[in-house]
């Protein structure tokens, strides 16, 4: 059949389209968006890390134009581009329906960081992953709410090891116009510019705008022609430099982010600081509010009625602290504007006010000044009214008040494609009367997974087979990856990486920040043992590590040389690998192909844990401490839990106690389920435990579910 060529209109409108939606995040959780990408040049798509805006650079018009003329090519962009904007335009969203008084008022969410996609390194961790899965959501939801970060152009270090497997870091230049980044202008069509005042200088910054689909993140940046060479570089990095570089970076976000949404007629009803980095932004509101005339008290309790504060974390480093004479350096100038004094400055960030002592600290500034705050689970949630009891003028820990919203994950977005198209098929199948886009949205609902979940919808085997495949996904991606980082190795190689990992084996994963508490190497306590497990032939086992240290964390680096020396020296050698460089990338293949997530994080500092939730549509179960989510999470069934629902007080004891559990769990329960095989050779009860994650799991631990609560218990004010 012969179809007629499109016309010049035609073309145009389509290259416009493919354009206009690469420079939108929606297409990082749409996979046919995705593959209209990846079809147009396969191997940019993987050279350029899957960067849509890169890889249609990458193509001349006149080349795209001719592709656009293949058979039923046009047709997908056609089918993409419709979804996309019905996505962006329809009415009919949760917010809509549910939260109508935010129309015109919306939440302004600051983060210090926001993990969207590998492309965009501008976040460490799990806070990043966090806020950017809360945007996603929000923006899936169809609620207002607008983002405000930094603009790091040289984003989070990359990881690199000198030949003593000490990690080192390096950075990458970020290129705006190779990403989804677009200027914030004027009207008249020039940056806009905005500016603070810091050390008694001006420092002026704009703007780059992300679409996350329906909502934008505003991300600012010093790196402007008129500021003194420091502080074009202090937007530079995440969490880059020392505690000035610090204070100075959280001024920019915190004032200069209300500033930017003032400059662009936002009037947010509420001010959602994510984490201490961005509690400067109360001063600034007050501070607005005293230049219309109010007095200092006055202004401050108005300002409390608009913020809200999630904490994070209850490990020390976790709450930025700056001593008095730093403040008085980075901060007096922007402080004359509240008519205090610097002491009555500091004690705004003191639980002893008065105390000149006490450093300022940016956790106190937020929960003085938010209406309600939270933690990330129930622990956290109990971890920290005990923790804050004296600034609340109490010892009685019920009469905090901190609350806790547990988090969740943007559960869509971290599906690996393999399995993506698996679910998307069988909803097609067994919910006819929705539509195929609305697979986003109700993958999130537990009817969909009590659904699909069942043994009538998916099968044992093919449960088992999608298992497999899965593994085998990620050990070829391990393989590729070794290769690539093994400059210390030579030709041979091709032959013994692909002889490393087996596909017949229990896969265990551990992925995330080396921070200490988290213990990464806790398993290799029992050395001698664990290198008995990887020798039985019968039952194999073996790990696959990742996880980057903060550049001035010498412990978590030491952790990752252990794992390192461990894997190239010692009897685990090809079952157990370290791949270098964790990030969002590597972080899907490992949530998909692993059997088991691991994580032993000395209870109960682990607030939440978000990357075990990652793992649950894939059929991948966890392995964990009961702290954070997994406390809530594991009904005895859906998973493997660590030890009992409480700790030791001292940590050395701890240490000993969950090593010690953390190896019976897997001797006595994951390895033998794993292994019990029928007659088919299916382990009916490993996969019984896979579909009772899917039941339990997945919708309770998205942000689908957790946005509707922050909007219904902080959002909407009740
Ligand atoms: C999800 C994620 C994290 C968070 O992992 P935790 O186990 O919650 O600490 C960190 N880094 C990356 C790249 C992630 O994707």
């Amino acid at each position: 059949m012969a179809t007629t060529p499109l016309t010049q209109a035609e073309l145009s409108e389509l290259t416009a389209g493919l354009d206009r939606l690469a420079r939108n995040l929606w297409w990082s959780w749409d996979q046919d968006a995705q593959e209209l990408f990846q079809e147009l040049s396969p191997r940019g798509w993987q050279n350029l890390y899957h960067n849509a805006v890169a890889v249609l650079r990458e193509l001349s018009p006149y080349e795209l134009r001719v592709r656009l003329q293949e058979p039923g090519f046009a047709g997908r962009v056609r089918k993409v581009l419709a979804d996309f904007d019905q996505y962006l335009q329809t009415k009919t969203t949760w917010a809509a329906a549910n939260a109508p008084a935010l129309v015109g008022q919306p939440v302004a969410y600051f983060s210090a960081e926001f993990a969207f996609h590998e492309t965009l390194p501008i976040a460490a961790g799990g806070l990043g992953a966090l806020a950017g899965d809360h945007a996603k959501s929000a923006s899936d939801l169809g609620l207002p709410f607008v983002g405000i970060s930094l603009f790091y152009q040289e984003g989070y270090f990359q990881q690199g090891f000198n030949h003593e497997n000490w990690q080192t870091e390096y950075y990458t230049q970020l290129h705006p116009q190779n990403l989804p980044l677009e200027p914030v202008l004027t009207g008249a069509g020039v940056p806009l510019v905005g500016s603070v005042r810091l050390q008694g200088a001006v420092v002026y910054f704009h703007a780059w705008r992300v679409n996350v689909g329906r909502v934008p993140v505003y991300l600012l940046d010093t790196n402007r022609p008129e500021n003194e060479p420091h502080h074009r570089d202090l937007t530079l990095r995440v969490y880059g430099g020392d505690s000035t570089t610090r204070i100075l970076q959280e001024i920019v976000l915190g004032v200069g982010g209300v500033r930017l949404l003032r400059a662009l007629g936002y009037r947010p009803g509420n001010f959602h600081m994510n984490e201490g980095h961005a509690a400067f932004l109360t001063l600034e509101l007050i501070r607005e509010k005293m230049a219309a005339g109010m007095p200092f008290a006055e202004a401050g309790l108005r300002t409390k009625q608009e913020c809200l504060f999630t904490t994070h974390t209850p490990v020390e480093a976790g709450h930025d602290r700056f001593s008095s004479d730093l403040m008085r350096y980075a901060a007096g100038k922007f402080a004359e504007g509240l008519k205090l004094g610097h002491e009555d400055v500091m004690n705004l960030g003191r639980v002893r006010t008065g105390d000149l002592s006490e450093p300022f600290c940016m956790t106190v500034l937020g929960l003085r000044f938010s209406r309600a705050a939270n933690g990330v689970s129930e622990l956290h949630g109990q971890v920290s009214r005990d923790m804050w009891r004296e600034l609340y003028h109490t010892t009685d820990a019920s009469e905090v008040p901190i609350g806790h919203i547990t988090n969740g994950v943007h559960l869509v977005g971290w599906m690996k494609g393999t399995m993506r198209r698996v679910w998307r098929r069988k909803f097609q199948e067994q919910f006819p009367n929705r539509m195929d886009h609305d697979f986003v949205t109700d993958a999130n609902t537990p009817e969909f997974w009590k659904k699909l979940a069942d043994p009538s919808v998916i099968s044992d085997a093919e449960v088992w087979s999608l298992r497999y495949k899965l593994r085998r996904e990620l050990i070829e991606f391990a393989r590729r990856r070794l290769l690539l980082q093994g400059r210390t190795f030579s030709q041979g190689d091709f032959i013994t990486f692909d002889s490393f990992l087996n596909p017949d084996a229990l896969t265990i994963g551990f992925a995330r920040r080396f921070a200490t508490y988290k213990r990464a190497p806790l398993i290799f306590d029992r050395f001698e043992e664990v290198v008995r497990l990887i020798r039985d032939t019968k039952r194999p086992i073996q790990f696959v590590f990742a996880g980057k240290a903060h550049p001035r964390d010498d412990m978590g680096k030491a952790f990752i040389q252990k794992v390192i020396h461990l894997s190239k020296f010692s009897e685990l050698k090809g079952h157990l690998i370290f791949l270098e460089n964790y990030d969002i990338h590597v972080a899907r293949q490992m949530v998909a192909g692993c059997d088991i997530w691991l994580n032993n994080p000395r209870r109960p500092l682990e607030a939440s844990g978000t990357s075990g939730m990652k793992t649950t549509t894939h059929g991948c179960l966890n392995l964990s401490i009961l702290d954070g989510w997994w406390r809530e999470g594991f009904d005895g069934k859906n998973g493997f839990g660590i030890g009992p629902d409480s700790h030791p007080d001292d940590v050395n004891e701890q240490d000993r106690v969950d090593s010690e559990n953390l190896y019976r769990a897997l001797t006595e329960q994951v390895i033998p389920l794993f292994f019990q095989r029928d007659a088919d050779g299916i382990p009916r009860e490993w996969i019984q435990r896979i579909r009772h994650a899917w039941v339990t799991l997945a919708a309770q631990y998205s942000t689908w579910r957790m946005v509707q609560e922050y909007t219904q218990k902080y959002y909407l004010r009740p």
